[in-house]
């Protein structure tokens, strides 16, 4: 697999570079410079496979040779271990489930996949992994990275801007992941990876590789689960589906827009923000005029520098496919709380980053066409508002009713790049 630098063409990695590295030269994303395309019979044939086969074909469209197709297979049995099912809600509308995985969001399944590809490409070699989060990548990755050879994991999220739940599911795991509270809010966090990342020293004595939405492992993992939706809808569905994504940094955007180019029958896609709304105020104006980042219900959506804005451009571009295509809405807290009791009176118990998809979708879906969104995270991730709107207990699942109690071993920094520079080479 070939990819190149966004902000330098020249810049070409492969697979396992782009892993490695995350991000190109002046930050530029890495691009995939085949886009693979298949036939129609090969999706019909696809969608007629079990998830882990049909996602090794996929991944395997994409990675080429640089990784055999049995390994492959075999990471992402590792990777998928749980499934991805598709609840009805209305005749018309169905919620793609991602959350049964070992963290309850659906950043288990990059998280793991990228876990899987760093150990089989770095064998032996120590590697730290440093990533930001606004919510669920951080429990995505230190679970899946807790307890592997050679992996050291600091994750920095803004202190007291995460649910306290959230919090307790990756700050109390010790061993091989660190956490750490930083005073400010997501995009600080984010600045500060990406400077420890132009930090050459730090990054050669670190072995530096982030994990966040930016790594094209994660993106490529996510495309997979689309075909999964697609393969548990109604055939009728397929043709006329309109899917509505949650959206933060878009990277799930992405993936599914790239499934897309992959064939997967979809009509279009919807992107759906909270009142950080920076995309969808460019979708209606054509102006990029990101503001200061809001704190909401939807907290692992707000982001108002979305990071992999670029791909979708890029993609946009390479499939000569228009943006006043894509579907947008930005949907804020009270219409949420409104929108999470409208969903239980009809049956269905959900959290916030759901409901501001389903909201969008509702508002927008056409007489004949069948909407999909996309559950991102359990609704017990978000116990105290989801408890707090619609008035009933929620039950904790078991992997969060484990941690509940545990002490946080979190360190608490300003949002300062020498004292972070500091506490990650204090044990190099
Ligand atoms: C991360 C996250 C999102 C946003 O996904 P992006 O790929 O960053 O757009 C939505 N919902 C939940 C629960 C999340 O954790």
């Amino acid at each position: 697999m070939k990819l190149y630098n966004l902000k330098d063409h020249n810049e070409q990695v492969s697979f396992a570079q782009a892993i490695v590295q995350g991000l190109g030269r002046n930050q530029g994303l890495f691009f995939p410079h085949e886009l693979p395309e298949f036939e129609l019979t090969d999706i019909d044939e696809l969608l007629k496979q079990d998830f882990v086969t049909r996602s090794a074909r996929i991944l395997g469209a994409f990675i080429g040779d640089e990784i055999p197709q049995p390994i492959l297979e075999q990471r992402v049995r590792a990777a998928f271990a749980f499934p991805a099912p598709v609840a009805k809600v209305t005749d018309d509308v169905s919620c793609l489930e991602l959350f049964h995985g070992p963290t309850l969001a659906f950043k288990d399944f990059g998280g793991r996949f990228m876990a899987q590809m760093l150990a089989q490409i770095s064998g032996d070699k120590p590697v730290t992994i440093l990533t930001a989060t606004s919510g669920d990548t951080g429990a995505a990755v230190a679970h899946a990275f807790y307890g592997l050879k050679n992996v050291r994991v600091v994750i920095l999220y803004p202190h007291g801007k995460i649910s306290p739940l959230q919090e307790k599911l990756f700050c109390t795991l010790g061993g091989n992941i660190e956490t750490v509270a930083i005073d400010g809010d997501f995009d600080a966090c984010q600045a500060l990876v990406k400077q420890a990342f132009d930090d050459e020293e730090l990054k050669q004595k670190l072995g530096l590789n982030s994990a966040n939405s930016i790594n094209i492992s994660r993106l490529l993992a996510q495309i997979c689960y689309y075909f999964e939706a697609v393969a548990q809808l109604p055939q009728q569905a397929r043709n006329q589906l309109v899917v509505s994504v949650p959206s933060g940094n878009f990277g799930d955007l992405t993936a599914g827009l790239l499934a897309k180019s992959l064939g997967l029958p979809v009509k279009r896609f919807i992107a759906a923000t909270n009142v950080n709304d920076t995309v969808p105020r460019y979708l209606a104006s054509g102006e990029w005029t990101p503001k200061a980042t809001q704190a909401t219900l939807s907290n692992a959506m707000d982001v108002s520098q979305p990071n992999n804005w670029p791909r979708v451009e890029e993609l946009f571009r390479r499939k000569i496919w228009r943006l006043s295509d894509l579907g947008f809405a930005a949907v804020d807290d009270e219409t949420t709380q409104a929108t999470m009791k409208e969903l239980k009176a009809l049956g269905y118990v959900s959290e916030p980053h759901a409901a501001v998809a389903y909201r969008a979708l509702r508002d927008q879906l056409q007489p004949g066409e069948y909407g999909l969104f996309l559950g991102t995270a359990h609704p017990a991730k978000f116990k105290e508002s989801v408890e707090a709107i619609l008035g009933e207990p929620l039950e904790l699942p078991a992997a969060l009713a484990e941690r509940a109690d545990l002490p946080l071993l979190s360190h608490h920094l300003a949002a300062d790049y020498t004292a972070l520079r500091q506490l990650m080479m204090s044990k190099a």
